[in-house]
């Protein structure tokens, strides 16, 4: 279902907000414990919201515009009151004391908060499983990953257990989990949305974005949650399109660039190409110019990446001391066996070996060979984009070079789980904005996504060429048959 779907069934007055509202929780209460998309549910701040939309609808206010609708945060964002543990030990019952401006915005445009969603400990992750809640399961299909590290809010959309989730996307979590789950998941350019209140991983690089059933569903909440915010210094400035008006626009003359360096890959999974090689002839008929076009670095995205953003985590991360957040280790006499007991006990085997890596490659003496090197390499895969760009309007490639794995299948094997995000991680280096969309499915019956990677502030073309797409392909008709989950 989408908002406009739901949006017909309020209009209806057969059943107040409230109660559509409970059948979500209803939903959630049967389904979550097979797939684990939920950490918490706040099924009292959804009463009183849901509460609130019917008394405007009954006393024929003029209603928010995303009124009624349900949405699902992923866990990595404050909202007051409520646990937002970034699914770790460090933070489990770490209650946040303020707002994020983005769940802020959402709940100001009527949204109603279902609850928190998992991810891969403090976003580290392509698979939602090293939570400390335990891995949500695909809900395509149960035994496999729903991706990461927005996993919880990717599965929750695909699953029907909302209609909209935000999830935070610092290398690739919120398309490479969309992609896997079959869903849409939109990663805006750096700047656009407020990071305040995200809990930060690798800061130059984190962007909040949706996850949803739609291109225009994403779209409205994109509007809902842009623009500039003075508790973050890093938002851009700049005027929020009405991104829902040119969403119909023919796509007939625009431009669109397949990366060579993508398809060439030999990690990329053979029917994965296919589908989204005849997606690219759907774009064709559908009027668009294709191009071949050049990105020399794109593949040395990945070894840029786990340079940079180790680094900045473990910068980040140097706040958990035992002493000022989250998880204290009982006992210890001093401060130093206090704090270094803390960390060890409270962050998991992932966020330990990324705080090492980031911490061994600023140190004195490394930091010109890591950090500055990856930083120099990050600024030619910008200028990569800038020249494709003078030639094409937006980018082509397939979000993921394979469908969702089986669970287990990378869990001791961290380079091989880093490769997911080959094709995902450039676009955050570059602070571009990226949509997934699906596209098809391979012989399994897994979802296949593809990505399309716009120029600085262009998010409303890649939403229009998405759309098209969308429209004309229909691939968002199929769902996971979830009655089949809950009878096995
Ligand atoms: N999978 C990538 C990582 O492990 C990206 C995570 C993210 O985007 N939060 O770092």
């Amino acid at each position: 279902m989408n908002f406009n779907s739901f949006r017909k069934e309020i209009k209806s007055g057969n059943a107040s907000v409230k109660e559509l509202i409970n059948e979500f929780f209803l939903k959630i209460d049967s389904l979550n414990p097979k797939i684990n998309a939920y950490t918490c549910l706040t099924k009292q701040i959804a009463n009183s919201q849901s509460e609130k939309i019917d008394e405007f609808i009954f006393n024929n206010k003029k209603i928010p515009p995303l009124a009624g609708i349900p949405i699902a945060i992923k866990d990595n964002i404050c909202t007051k009151g409520v646990v937002t543990s970034c699914s770790s030990k460090m933070l489990k019952n770490f209650v946040a004391p303020y707002e994020s401006t983005v769940s802020g915005k959402l709940w100001s445009s009527g949204g109603i908060c279902l609850g928190k969603t998992n991810l891969d400990e403090f976003a580290m992750g392509s698979s939602t499983e090293t939570s400390v809640f335990g891995t949500t399961s695909n809900p395509w299909d149960i035994n496999r990953v729903p991706g990461g590290s927005s996993g919880g809010s990717a599965a929750s959309v695909a699953a029907g257990l909302c209609l909209a989730a935000i999830g935070s996307d610092t290398g690739g979590s919120i398309r490479q989990p969309a992609s896997f789950c079959g869903v849409v998941g939109l990663k805006p350019t750096y700047g656009r949305v407020s990071r305040w209140g995200l809990i930060a991983f690798a800061s130059s690089l984190d962007q909040i974005g949706p996850i949803t059933n739609t291109v225009s569903d994403a779209a409205e909440i994109l509007y809902s949650i842009s623009g500039k915010d003075h508790l973050d210094s890093t938002c851009l400035n700049k005027p929020v399109p009405n991104y829902l008006s040119d969403l119909d626009k023919s796509i007939k003359g625009v431009k669109i660039g397949i990366i060579e360096e993508c398809f060439n890959h030999p990690g990329l999974d053979p029917e994965v190409k296919l589908s989204v090689l005849s997606s690219v002839e759907r774009f064709r008929s559908l009027g668009a110019e294709i191009y071949d076009v050049k990105c020399p670095r794109f593949n040395d995205g990945i070894a840029t990446y786990y340079v940079i953003a180790p680094c900045e985590a473990s910068a980040n991360l140097a706040r958990y001391d035992g002493v000022k957040y989250g998880y204290r280790s009982d006992g210890e006499s001093n401060l130093l066996d206090m704090t270094s007991k803390s960390r060890a006990e409270g962050f998991g085997d992932e966020v330990q070996r990324r705080i090492l890596i980031g911490t061994y490659a600023l140190s004195s003496g490394y930091s010109d060979a890591y950090y500055k090197k990856a930083q120099r390499v990050r600024t030619l895969i910008r200028k990569d984009f800038d020249s494709a760009f003078d030639n094409v309007d937006v980018l082509l490639t397939p979000t993921c070079p394979t469908t969702a794995f089986l669970k287990g299948d990378f869990v001791n094997d961290p380079l091989s789980m880093y490769l997911s995000d080959l094709l995902t991680v450039p676009v955050n280096l570059a602070g571009l904005p990226a949509i997934s969309i699906p596209c098809g499915f391979d012989k399994k019956g897994l979802p296949i996504g593809l990505q399309l990677i716009g120029n600085v502030l262009e998010e409303h073309r890649i939403l229009n060429v998405a759309n098209i797409f969308e429209k004309d392909a229909g691939v968002m008709n199929n769902k996971p048959n979830i009655e089949i989950l809950i009878n096995n």
